[in-house]
């Protein structure tokens, strides 16, 4: 039976939000953070970037040690030749891609202008993902942007196209959020029936269904006999409405009516880290996770009207759906209300060695401390806002790949 696997793409789709972004190091605490949530898949940037080059590299270096889990770590491309080979040689760890090209008349005729025919970007994709396998990578998915908008027709000739040529899955990109999930189910399922091909859903939020589409287009998928991959980004942080939830996602496909008993959710994801993983988010992206976000508002399991705190006290499956210990919710939080002592881009070496015993953390000398304190100072730069424990430890523990993380070279 066909399964649902997730791809996270908060550092592809997330990090190119208007008026928002996330420092290098802020990326990597995402990625080890997606890889202990369990993801199958996480699109952690743009390898023909330069300022991402460093970072991506680094990253696949923690990703070697361990760090990642079992979590495929791809770059975002577009789907054109040059740009695999470029991805290559910037990034030669690069095991996952994902190729995109825009597929719709409307993108065809009004932002390319016409400078390619529709037989060209077939041909553009084709040879690119022929490339891509020459070069070694593992597993290549190929996005039709706007897909939602693109003939019919000529979607199952790209998506062939792309299969024949040895891609492993078609991004159906929902860009501009314009499916419902009555649409989204018919298409993607004579997608699956006549191509044959694993199918990703890019759902995105401006009729406010991204998370029912997502939904939707995986029950087509598998009912079309096809693997199916939900894209997602933490708090549903993504371009102008945002992207389907991460969150949301997995308690749709755990706990919506009759989902679960047909289609499955595939093994590894590990909800107890949801309420840390959303927390982080917000504090990187400087965005407050609404009180009414599924599994994580502060209100999702609060009760105040007197028949509903009557109901919960006798048994809380009267009014809750899945309990809150599931999404590693419960402990307090607690706040140092005395002395603090902080460390940053002004921290002296003392300050810094009492912080890190608190954390568990001991070094062998004055000088190792003030080596690693270096780093600290510009990994604090780099995020510009204060430092957290987890980033600090971080920076402790693999002190040579963090400066990696935070170089950019030119
Ligand atoms: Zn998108």
């Amino acid at each position: 039976m066909p399964k649902i696997y997730i791809v996270d793409v908060t550092n592809r789709d997330g990090v190119q939000t208007a008026n928002l972004g996330l420092a290098k190091l802020e990326k990597t605490m995402l990625n080890i953070m997606l890889a202990q949530f369990g993801v199958f898949q996480n699109e952690f940037g743009f390898p023909t970037t330069c300022h991402e080059v460093g970072y991506l590299n680094a990253n696949l270096e923690l990703a070697k040690l361990g760090v990642m889990g079992k979590t495929r770590m791809e770059g975002w491309m577009r789907a054109l030749p040059e740009d695999v080979v470029k991805s290559k040689d910037a990034v030669p760890g690069l095991e996952h891609i994902n190729l995109s090209a825009s597929t719709s008349d409307q993108m065809i005729d009004h932002k390319f202008k016409g400078k390619k025919s529709k037989q060209e970007i077939i041909d553009d994709a084709v040879t690119a993902v022929k490339v891509a396998r020459d070069m070694g990578i593992k597993s290549v998915g190929v996005n039709s942007e706007d897909a939602s908008r693109t003939d019919r027709k000529y979607l199952l000739q790209f998506a062939k196209a792309v299969k024949d040529s040895g891609a492993d899955r078609l991004r159906y990109c929902d860009t501009l959020g314009y499916e419902n999930p009555f649409s989204i189910y018919k298409t993607i399922r004579e997608i699956a029936e006549t191509v044959g091909i694993p199918i990703e859903l890019h759902c995105h939020g401006d009729l406010g269904m991204a998370v029912a589409c997502s939904l939707a287009g995986a029950q087509g998928a598998i009912d079309g006999g096809v693997d199916t991959y939900i894209n997602t980004t933490v708090n549903a942080i993504g371009e102008r409405a945002g992207n389907a939830d991460l969150v949301s996602v997995i308690l749709g496909a755990r706990y919506s009516k009759g989902f679960a008993d047909k289609y499955e959710l595939a093994d590894g994801i590990d909800l107890t880290k949801a309420w840390k993983l959303a927390n982080y988010v917000s504090k990187a992206f400087n965005v407050p996770i609404p009180v009414n976000q599924a599994g994580v508002g502060m209100n999702c399991f609060a009760h105040a009207s007197g028949i509903h705190a009557d109901g919960v006290l006798k048994d809380p499956y009267n009014y809750e759906l899945y309990g809150y210990e599931e999404l590693g919710r419960g402990e307090p939080i607690c706040r140092e209300t005395g002395r603090i002592i902080c460390s940053g881009q002004y921290g002296g070496v003392a300050g810094f060695i009492h912080i890190m015993k608190n954390l568990g953390i001991e070094f062998k000398d004055k000088e190792e401390a003030q080596s690693v304190l270096n780093t600290v100072r510009y990994a604090n730069l780099s995020i510009n806002k204060p430092i957290s424990d987890e980033e600090l430890i971080f920076v402790c523990q693999y002190p040579e790949i963090a400066k990696k993380i935070l170089t950019v070279v030119f």
